[in-house]
């Protein structure tokens, strides 16, 4: 079971707003002019929402990044701030450890058994395996042979960046919040 509370982590963050507010397109957003999280509350309680949370708290951690600067600088993918906050994600959720203990608990290889054994989505089960460290290429290998995948990890993740501040009327009318 992983011991990562992203809620308990935003609460300890004081320069953090964290708001639960009807998101249409995305699972969260990062507005780092206002230092304001958004996550939608159309996803429902509990591990998908904890990760929605745990995803946008490692987007505030990567502020400053080379890959972020690089990727506002036009001269990286944004989709490397992606990779890189899912990474960081999931390593906060999980070590190898985590996995070789659920899979001795449960005697399941199941990835979607495995990843609801350990609290977490399939998604981050997967990113955990998915992005490994030069230094333990060989031990996710083998973790990566373990699991099984009998069901599609259904990844309808999207997640918004909004370099303008949460006043600005473009930003406003894409979160539907009914800010007067
Ligand atoms: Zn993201």
């Amino acid at each position: 079971m992983t011991e990562y509370n992203p809620w308990s982590d935003a609460r300890n963050r004081h320069d953090i707003i964290v708001g639960v507010t009807p998101l249409i397109d995305e699972q969260g957003w990062w507005l780092p002019a206002d230092r304001v999280i958004l996550i939608s509350e159309l996803q429902p309680a509990g591990v998908v929402r904890s990760a929605a949370l745990a995803h946008q708290l490692a987007h505030v951690d990567l502020e400053g990044s080379f890959v972020v600067e690089s990727a506002r600088e036009g001269v990286a993918n944004p989709s490397d701030i992606e990779a890189a906050a899912r990474r960081l994600t999931s390593r906060r959720f999980l070590s190898l450890a985590d996995i070789y203990d659920g899979i001795a608990d449960t005697a399941t290889l199941d990835g979607h058994e495995l990843a609801a054994h350990l609290g977490v989505t399939p998604v981050v089960l997967a990113d955990r395996i998915r992005y490994a460290d030069d230094d333990e290429g060989a031990a996710i290998a083998d973790v990566a042979r373990l699991v099984e995948w009998t069901d599609t990890v259904v990844e309808r993740w999207a997640c918004g960046q909004h370099l303008r501040p949460l006043s600005d009327p473009h930003v406003k009318a894409r979160s539907m919040l009914m800010v007067a």
